[in-house]
């Protein structure tokens, strides 16, 4: 078959693929289909119920580790709203699907079930006109609710996507939760299936594309400790790890990619009058380059180490002193680049409907398929707030439906071929 060039080009610009020169005007397109308009109308006509959901579904506690019971409530409004294959996987996931036209692409939209707050806390959400106070009212039930109302509002206005969708509400994006769900997610649940990742996690319109990793590590000094001036020479604890601190903060790291590390907190010893047994730290390294994270990861060992042979050293083996390194934490770093498709739909679709566009790094759990090489960013939720990780965290719902729009948006753009 032969064709014009200009019928052939014309054609494919016409039609549905997300070819990333069609990327960057896909929300602009999206907004002229009549199934897509309607969904965005549904969106913001039932935002007031999704709020209703985001304070239900937030004063269900869900402590670091302990997700069940917020995670069944998901997974009851998953079944509720239709979605198939609703299920738990093996590690407290809850996902649920919405197939389209054809399996591929599959897209996956996530927010992260738990809290930092520990079991006991009050969770009970107070309102105040458009503002909700309550523990994880933005980070991350907003983000819980912007899934809920973008299921709805697909399903109210019968849109078919081209791919299939899968929604997730995953545990253990926080702290010690060390991105546990995305990772079982991508290592397992859905291993080799997920071709786009969109994590809805924070207020506001921003997008991050921009991985911030980070290494943790608890470092202890042992030794057999002693009376402090019986034993007076042997090797103390505290003082290696004074010699590993002091190293540490003197460490070297590049602005630019912008390579950080701090001791957040240490501890040991039992008496003024003993030498201790025991001292330890808590250090956290954070870089979106892997190679300055590296680095500094490296010298950080090399501090630790020779401060524990100085140490050794001054007090002539006496009392030798062993340290152990343990990694608590491993957020892999990464980064979308600028022009990938799935940035460029991101930035389109919060462009046509007339929202500000903000690019910035950040610590998610798309840091996993970031790292992965899986195209994914992570959005905010819509509305505004602050106090995210405190117990004054406040929502301020005033058009927080853009937020639900928008991410619905961005939900049929990247299950477009
Ligand atoms: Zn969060």
């Amino acid at each position: 078959m032969k064709m014009p060039l200009a019928t052939l080009v014309a054609l494919l610009a016409g039609g549905e693929a997300l070819a990333q020169r069609n990327a960057a005007d896909v929300g602009a397109r999206l907004l002229r289909d009549p199934a897509v308009q309607a969904a965005l109308a549904a969106a913001k006509q039932n935002e007031p119920q999704v709020l209703e959901e985001q304070i239900r579904i937030c004063e269900i506690a869900a402590p670091p580790f302990k997700e069940e019971k917020r995670a069944l409530a998901m997974k009851a409004v998953f079944e509720r709203l239709g979605l198939e294959n609703v299920r738990i996987d093996e590690i407290g996931n809850v996902l649920g699907e919405r197939p389209g036209k054809s399996e591929r692409p599959h897209f996956v939209m996530a927010a992260h079930l738990d809290t930092v707050f520990p079991e006991g806390t009050d969770v009970r959400v107070k309102r105040e006109g458009a503002v909700f106070k309550g523990p994880g009212i933005g980070d991350d039930c907003r983000g819980l609710a912007v899934l809920i109302g973008v299921i709805r509002a697909l399903s109210d206005a019968r849109v078919v996507t081209e791919g299939s969708l899968t929604f997730v509400a995953n545990v253990g994006e926080e702290g010690l939760g060390d991105l546990r769900g995305v990772k079982q997610l991508f290592d397992k649940t859905l291993k080799g299936r997920i071709d786009r990742f969109v994590s809805v996690d924070g207020l506001g319109y921003g997008i991050t594309d921009v991985g911030v990793g980070s290494y943790r590590y608890r470092v202890t000094f042992k030794g057999p400790g002693g009376h402090s001036y019986g034993a007076f020479g042997m090797a103390n604890p505290i003082h290696a790890l004074g010699r590993a601190l002091a190293a540490i903060s003197d460490l070297e790291v590049p602005q630019q990619p912008k390579t950080t590390f701090n001791v957040g907190r240490i501890g040991g010893g039992t008496s003024v009058n003993s030498i201790p047994f025991e001292a330890w730290a808590e250090v956290d390294m954070r870089s979106h380059d892997k190679e300055a994270l590296e680095a500094v990861d490296k010298k950080f060992h090399e501090a630790v180490d020779q401060a524990l042979a100085r140490e050794n050293a001054r007090s002539g083996g006496r009392g030798a002193l062993t340290v152990a390194k343990d990694r608590v934490g491993t957020r892999p770093p990464g980064r979308t680049p600028r022009e990938s498709e799935i940035v460029q739909a991101a930035v389109s679709v919060t462009r046509a409907l007339g929202l500000e566009v903000s690019l910035d790094p950040g610590s998610t759990d798309s840091n996993v398929p970031m790292w992965l090489g899986v195209p994914a960013v992570t959005i905010d939720g819509g509305g505004s707030g602050g106090g995210a990780h405190s117990l004054g965290e406040s929502f301020d719902s005033t058009d927080s439906w853009k937020g639900t729009q928008r991410a619905l948006l961005l939900a049929v753009a990247l299950t477009q071929p």
